[in-house]
């Protein structure tokens, strides 16, 4: 390996996850790639788990985010798991393309895993190629980044590297490996795996394994078990109403793909809208609409029921108690994730206080832009211009297709406005930080991955990350990247490309 000094130890490996024993995962090493080269390497974020990435030359970067060179202190190994898929469930997936490599402990003392997807067979490929193909690579690290400048708890891209092989899909082509980044790559179907077992040692082993790494605090709780539930179920809430409040729609909530940390995960055909609506859809693969826009807030409380059956027999030794107590902590999501969804939408359209008839005002808001077909980013956007100055009205106004509609609304609005003294100044700050000017937006993303794709050019992939990484405030020459697609630059679908 190519080495600017003769330092060993670029990352210091500290695993945890290793130690549970090998019911817990399977030792595989990633299968080398022929001509590993660096597309992007996340400096900041390599910074922050504490990498020396000026210690060695891109090269050798490739090689290790490659899986070609482990470095000393990994220990590879991919995770078991089970899962509900779109409703039914397979009692053992568990990582069929990505690798772990180990974990980090960053500047913040926090745990981090450093993972490879993409980086081979593993004994739970099925009858996948253990591969990622180049576009989706690119797709996760552009709007995994974008979601955490976004501020929404995710997981992080560290680095994409190509291989140098094709992948076969439904045409040839180039293969490429992203370095995932999580709290923890536990996931509801790592509960279900064990607890289908009915094999309660590994099940509280895992459960006493996540309390320990994400929510210690609860170890001195009369009933951990109980408040992990209360605790999965309150970061799950808080993100699935951020999700929404950006529109954004994750495309496969199955439970495989929902981490314990409350960190979005799994980028497959996610999607951010572009005009409102409730049912939209974008995966390629949810026939029905599971998955829709409208649905997400739901369909987590079905994970949520789901991950709390797993620990049922934890929580208490009589079932029926158990389920007592379980579905108090359940029955308690609606409320919870209306609290979030709530408080987010207000500072949406600037109210400081709230006030019983809110939900009513952001409810009729929706419904008219749905109605109207409004993009929903710039809506919110120009919402924010409109609070400043009245005269700024007219840029909102236009991007309803029935602008008497908005005109009617924005009655309303204004008379709640009315009843809140504040500067119009603060409360443009307000909104200005809850109302992103830029989300990535399914053509620019496509446009970006078609000219990796197809000439190798990695320009607009670097300057759409650019862009993105500070989307609440976007220079003057990036204004055409808030546009919504042009009629004929519409992607109406997203594909996992798996
Ligand atoms: P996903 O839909 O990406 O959440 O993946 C569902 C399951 O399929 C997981 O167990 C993945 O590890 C597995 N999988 C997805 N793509 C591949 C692939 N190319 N090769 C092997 N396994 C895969
Ligand atoms: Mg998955």
């Amino acid at each position: 390996m190519q080495t600017k000094k003769s330092i060993k130890k670029p990352i210091c490996f500290d695993n945890s996850y290793a130690l549970l024993g090998g019911r817990f995962y399977a030792d595989v090493k990633p299968t080398p790639v022929e001509q590993p080269g660096i597309i992007k390497l996340n400096y900041g974020l390599a910074q922050d788990l504490g990498l020396d990435i000026e210690e060695l030359e891109p090269e050798a970067w490739a090689e290790i985010f490659s899986g070609n060179h482990i470095l000393s202190g990994a220990e590879p190994l991919a995770m078991v798991y089970a899962g509900h898929q779109f409703g039914n469930f397979v009692p053992q997936l568990g990582d069929g393309r990505a690798i772990l490599l180990g974990e980090v402990i960053d500047n913040s003392s926090c745990r981090r895993d450093i993972q490879l997807k993409g980086a081979g067979l593993t004994p739970f490929s099925r009858q996948g190629d253990g591969r990622a193909a180049l576009g989706p690579v690119l797709r996760e690290y552009i709007i995994s980044e974008a979601m955490h400048a976004l501020g929404i708890p995710t997981t992080r891209s560290l680095a994409a590297v190509t291989t140098g092989e094709p992948v076969y899909r439904e045409k040839v082509l180039p293969g490429a490996i992203l370095t995932r980044v999580a709290l923890a790559h536990v996931r509801t179907g790592t509960f279900q795996y064990f607890a289908v077992q009915r094999d309660e040692k590994d099940l509280r082993q895992l459960a006493d394994y996540v309390i320990e790494r994400l929510y210690p605090e609860l170890k001195v709780a009369a009933n951990p078990y109980l408040k992990l539930l209360e605790k999965v179920l309150e970061r799950h809430a808080g993100l699935v109403a951020q999700w929404q409040i950006v529109g954004f729609i994750h495309g496969v909530m199955n439970t495989d793909n929902m981490a314990i940390s409350g960190e979005t995960i799994d980028y497959g055909p996610c999607a951010f809208m572009d005009t409102f609506k409730q049912t939209k859809v974008f995966s390629s693969i949810d026939h029905m609409g599971r998955y829709a826009y409208g649905n997400q807030p739901s369909i987590l409380q079905w994970n949520l029921t789901r991950f709390a059956e797993t620990i049922l027999p934890l929580i208490d030794k009589i079932p029926d108690r158990a389920v007592e107590y379980a579905n108090e902590v359940i029955e308690c999501y609606p409320e919870r994730f209306r609290d979030y969804w709530l408080s987010g939408m207000r500072q949406k359209l600037g109210l400081f206080i709230s006030e019983p008839e809110d939900e009513s005002l952001i409810q009729a808001l929706l419904d008219t832009m749905q109605e109207n077909e409004a993009d929903f980013t710039l809506t919110f956007r120009r919402l924010s211009d409109a609070a400043l100055t009245q005269e700024n009205e007219g840029s909102v106004r236009i991007l309803f297709n029935d602008t008497s509609a908005y005109d009617n609304w924005a009655k309303s609005w204004r008379d709640r406005l009315s009843r809140e003294h504040k500067a119009p100044e603060e409360r443009f700050e307000l909104m200005s930080q809850a109302n992103p000017a830029v989300i990535p937006r399914n053509h620019q993303v496509k446009q970006a991955l078609d000219a990796a794709e197809e000439y190798g050019d990695y320009g607009p992939f670097e300057k759409l990350l650019e862009v993105l990484s500070s989307p609440y405030e976007v220079p003057e020459v990036y204004s055409e990247y808030l546009l919504p697609p042009k009629p004929e630059e519409h992607v109406l679908q997203t594909f996992c490309g798996t």
